[in-house]
C-alpha cells in the first residue's frame, strides 16, 4: 500500500519533470475558480460553475506546460500588476493616515507641502500673520509661507 503510493508520487514527479509546475498565477487562477464556484451556488449564477471548472483545467494545463519562457512571462506580468496594486494601496492608506494626523494635530502643528518634492513638512504651529521660512526635511528645499 505504502509502496504503491510512493510509486504514484514517483511517477507524478517523473511526469512533472521538465514541466513548468505551479507559480503565483496558478494560485490566482485557483483563487478565482474557488470564488466562481462559491458564486455559482446562487441559483441565477449556476453557469459560473463551468467557468470555474474551465479555469481549474486551464491552470492544470498551464502547470504541465513545457513552454517555460511564456509561463514565466505571465508570472512576471502578474507580479508587476500585484506590485502596482500594492503601491496604489499604500499611497491611499498613507494619504488618509496623513489627513488623519493633520486633523488630530491641527491645534499644535502645521503642515506645508514642499513645492519641490511634494512631501509634507510638519512644523509646530507658528503664530498667525507671520512669514516663515520652511525647510523640507526630505530635499532641504526652503520656501516661504505666510501663516
Ligand atoms: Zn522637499
Amino acid at each position: 500500500m505504502n509502496n504503491r503510493r510512493g510509486n504514484f508520487f514517483y511517477r507524478l514527479k517523473a511526469f512533472m519533470q521538465g514541466r513548468y509546475g505551479r507559480d503565483s498565477v496558478t494560485f490566482l487562477l485557483l483563487g478565482i475558480a474557488i470564488v466562481l464556484m462559491i458564486l455559482s451556488w446562487i441559483p441565477k449564477l449556476w453557469f459560473l460553475y463551468f467557468f470555474s471548472i474551465a479555469i481549474i483545467v486551464l491552470s492544470i494545463l498551464r502547470s504541465m506546460s513545457r513552454n517555460f519562457a511564456a509561463r514565466e512571462r505571465e508570472n512576471r506580468m502578474f507580479l508587476k500588476i500585484v506590485d502596482w496594486f500594492r503601491k496604489v494601496f499604500h499611497e491611499i492608506v498613507s494619504f488618509f493616515s496623513t489627513r488623519r494626523r493633520m486633523w488630530r494635530e491641527r491645534n499644535t502643528h502645521s503642515y506645508y507641502r514642499c513645492p519641490k518634492c511634494g512631501c509634507y513638512v510638519r512644523i509646530s504651529k507658528p503664530p498667525k500673520g507671520k512669514k516663515i521660512m520652511v525647510t523640507c526635511s526630505h530635499c532641504y528645499n526652503q520656501f516661504v509661507k505666510r501663516t
